[in-house]
């Protein structure tokens, strides 16, 4: 019922041309987009690139951060305006790094949510625990609040179209990936969230991926669980060829 959703999240890797040289190479060798919907979000440097190259594929580019104001004095940052003109429709919210390392917070979280919508960009929107967390019980607390601030405002279709990405910290580019049993227990947590803020039918829409150290070898254990409909992919997304492994197990 909910279409899987594969996104490779590169971060801060590649340069223009191992970029265009990936889509060029995946661009004919993804799976139908009714299937699975392939993304790959990359530096702002190479989108527009990236999505000309993309064009009239199966492949969808996204970005990987996005400011909530359409422009201003914003030095450095990401206008989702600017990202909606050249035809950037995916954007990474909330990241866990860029919650540690550049100070975004549950509130801003929620009003690039909102921003996103305004631009008709659809959000992946992140949420997870630390290992402190993890240890001391407190994964559910930490994601349910993750979700309730991020959501705040946005209505039931909205959420609908919302991608939540549930990546452990502890999980992220260490090799340590959750179990897949874990894994879509805090999976299914977040859906039950949604069913209490919203209801059960918007909870049932929303399509949820595990993200941590998820590579092919991996990958399937994940997606046969009942509440994770894809997965956030950094590491193991670089390659092309493991790539399209995992965009063909998320089918
Ligand atoms: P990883 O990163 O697959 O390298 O663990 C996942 C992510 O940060 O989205």
């Amino acid at each position: 019922m909910r279409k899987p959703i594969l996104a490779g999240n590169w971060k801060m890797n590649k340069t223009h041309g191992e970029a265009v040289t990936f889509i060029e190479e995946i661009k004919g060798n993804v799976p139908s987009a009714n299937e699975v919907e392939t993304v790959v979000c990359a530096p702002a440097l190479f989108l527009k690139e990236m999505n000309d190259i993309a064009a009239g594929s199966d492949v969808e580019i996204g970005a990987q951060t996005m400011h909530f104001e359409e422009n201003g004095a914003f030095t450095g940052e990401i206008s989702p305006a600017a990202l909606k003109d050249l035809g950037i429709n995916y954007s990474i919210i909330g990241h866990s790094e860029r919650r540690e390392m550049f100070n975004e917070t549950d509130e801003s979280v929620n009003q690039k949510l909102h921003a996103a919508f305004q631009h008709g960009i659809t959000p992946i929107m992140c949420c997870g625990e630390t290992l402190e967390e993890r240890d001391s019980n407190k994964t559910e607390a930490v994601v349910k609040e993750q979700i309730e601030k991020g959501f705040e405002s946005l209505s039931a279709e909205q959420v609908k179209q919302v991608v939540v990405a549930y990546e452990p910290i502890w999980a992220i580019g260490t090799g340590k990936s959750s179990t897949a049993e874990d894994a879509n227990e805090t999976c299914g947590t977040v859906r039950k969230v949604i069913a209490e803020l919203y209801d059960q039918d918007t909870a049932e829409a929303v399509r949820i991926q595990y993200g941590g150290s998820v590579k092919p070898e991996n990958i399937a254990g994940y997606m046969e669980k009942e509440h994770i409909d894809g997965a956030l992919v950094g590491g193991a997304s670089l390659k092309s060829d493991a790539f399209l492994q995992l965009v063909e197990a998320g089918k």
